[in-house]
C-alpha cells in the first residue's frame, strides 16, 4: 500500500504541477492528494515552499512560449530567480512533450525532428534525466524522506515486433543469394513465397527464440495495404488473409500479444481497431512512429486505446521525453492526464542500421552500453522488426537481438506484458 502525501500548491499551474507530482509519486511510491490545509509538503514560488517553483517559468508558460530555449538557458534545467534548480517545473516541461507543441519544420514524414529537440541540443537523449531530477527533488525534502523511503526499482523490459512486410523476404534476399550461388536457399524462399508461408511470416521462429529466454513480446499489425500518406508503404499483406490470420491466432494461443500498427493515412484508429479485432488490452504503435501533437494523443484517447508505444526518436536510441518509465501524458486542453498509457520506444533495429549506419556488431555494442547505463528506473522498450530475423545477406541482427535477451537474463530483469503495464502505470 502506498501512503498518501498531502500537497498544498500555491501556483496558477495547479493542474500542471499536480500531474507532475503524481508522476513523481508513482516513481517514489506514494499517492498525491492536493489540499489547502494540513499539508505535508508546500509548493510555492517563494522561499517558504518545500518545493520552490519559478515565477519566470510560469510567466513564460502562460505567455504560450513552448520552445525549450525559453526555459533552459545553459543546461536542461530551469533555475529560479534566486538561482535554485527548479526540478518540478523542469520535469513538467520534459515529461509533457511541451517542445513538440511549438511551431517547427517537420521532417519529410511530417514528424518532429530529433535535430531540433532539447535532447539533441544538450546531448541528453540517452539520459533518464527526469528520474535523476526526481531523485534530487526527493533528496531536497527531508520531510518527504521521513515519511517514505524510496526503494530501488530495477529496470524492466517491453519487447515488440512491427510487422510491415510478410512478402519481402524473397525480394530483399534475391540478389544476394544469386550472387552467392545459394540456389537451394533461393528455391526454398521461392517455394515459401508463392506456395507455403512466406519467410517473414514464420513468426514462430521469433517466438521460439523468445521462448528459449522465457520472455514474451507483442506483434503490431498493419491492417491497411499499399501506399499511405507521404508515399509511405503500409502493409504488403492483407491482414484478413487466411495465412496471416492463422499466425495471428497462433500468437494468441502461444501466449504472445497482438496489437495495432496504425497505418499512414486517413483511416481512423476506430476503423483499424475494428479490423484488427483482437481481445485483451488495446495496444498500438504508429507505423513510421508518425506523430503530431496533440492530434495523435487526441485520436488515441478518443479511440479508447489503452497503451500506445509510439513515442521514440526514429533517429536515435534514447528517451524522447527524458524519462524512462511509462506515463499518462498531460492533456493541455483539459489540464488532466490522458486516459492511455504511453510506453516510449527506446531501442529500434532500423535506427541503428539506417539512421546510424551501424552493422549488427556495432549495434549490439551501442545497445549494451545504453542498457548498462539504465539498469534501474526504466521500462526499456525494444522494437525488432520481423524481417531482421530472416535476413540471409546480413545475418548478425538475430544475434544482436539475442544479445539483448541475454542481457535481460543475466541481470534477471523482468519482461512485462501489456496487461502488467496497464496494471502498474496507471496514475491513481
Ligand atoms: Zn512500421
Amino acid at each position: 500500500m502506498h501512503p498518501t502525501i498531502k500537497f498544498r500548491i500555491d501556483s496558477a499551474l495547479l493542474a500542471e504541477y499536480t500531474w507532475t507530482l503524481q508522476v513523481f509519486g508513482q516513481y517514489i511510491g506514494f499517492k498525491v492528494e492536493v489540499v489547502t490545509e494540513n499539508y505535508d509538503i508546500y509548493v510555492a514560488e517563494h522561499g517558504l515552499g518545500d518545493i520552490q517553483v519559478s515565477h519566470f517559468f510560469r510567466n513564460t508558460y502562460e505567455s504560450g512560449d513552448k520552445q525549450f530555449k525559453a526555459y533552459f538557458r545553459t543546461s536542461p534545467l530551469h533555475f529560479t530567480a534566486s538561482n535554485k534548480p527548479d526540478y518540478l517545473s523542469s520535469c513538467f516541461y520534459l515529461l509533457s512533450y511541451l517542445q513538440e507543441y511549438a511551431d517547427y519544420y517537420p521532417d519529410k514524414y511530417n514528424r518532429f525532428p530529433f535535430e531540433i529537440s532539447v535532447q539533441h541540443h544538450y546531448g541528453i537523449h540517452q539520459q533518464n534525466l527526469v528520474a535523476d531530477y526526481f531523485d534530487q527533488l526527493y533528496l531536497s525534502m527531508p520531510k518527504l524522506q521521513a515519511i517514505i523511503s524510496k526503494k530501488v526499482r530495477p529496470t524492466a523490459f517491453f519487447l515488440s515486433h512491427d510487422i510491415d512486410s510478410v512478402y519481402g523476404a524473397f525480394g530483399d534476399n534475391y540478389a544476394h543469394l544469386i550472387k552467392k550461388m545459394r540456389i537451394g536457399t533461393l528455391m526454398q524462399l521461392l517455394f515459401n513465397h508463392y506456395i507455403k508461408t512466406p519467410d517473414y511470416l514464420l513468426l514462430n521462429k521469433i517466438m521460439d527464440i523468445e521462448d528459449e529466454y522465457d520472455v514474451r513480446s507483442t506483434f503490431f499489425w498493419l491492417v491497411n495495404q499499399g501506399k499511405g500518406t507521404r508515399n509511405i508503404n503500409n502493409a504488403d499483406y492483407n491482414f484478413k488473409d487466411n495465412n496471416v490470420q492463422r499466425v495471428v491466432n497462433e500468437i494468441t494461443s502461444r501466449g504472445w500479444t497482438n496489437g495495432l500498427h496504425k497505418s499512414a493515412g486517413k483511416d481512423t484508429f476506430e476503423n483499424e481497431l475494428k479490423r484488427l479485432n483482437t481481445s485483451g488490452t488495446i495496444i498500438n504503435r504508429n507505423h513510421y512512429l508518425l506523430t503530431e501533437l496533440p492530434t495523435t494523443f487526441e485520436a488515441l484517447q478518443n479511440a479508447g486505446v489503452q497503451i500506445d508505444c509510439t513515442m521514440g526518436f526514429p533517429e536515435n536510441i534514447g528517451f524522447r521525453n527524458s524519462y524512462g518509465l511509462p506515463i499518462q501524458p498531460f492533456n493541455f486542453t483539459t489540464k488532466s492526464p490522458y486516459a492511455f498509457i504511453e510506453v516510449p520506444l527506446h531501442v529500434m533495429d532500423t535506427t541503428l542500421k539506417y539512421y546510424n549506419g551501424q552493422n549488427a556488431q556495432q549495434a549490439a555494442n551501442t545497445i549494451l552500453q545504453f542498457l548498462e547505463n539504465n539498469k534501474s528506473n526504466a521500462l526499456i522498450s525494444v522494437l525488432w522488426h520481423n524481417n531482421y530475423f530472416f535476413d540471409y545477406a546480413d545475418t548478425g541482427w538475430i544475434t544482436t537481438y539475442k544479445t539483448i535477451l541475454q542481457f535481460i537474463r543475466e541481470n534477471k530483469f523482468e519482461v512485462i506484458t501489456p496487461e502488467q503495464i496497464a496494471a502498474t502505470y496507471r496514475l491513481s
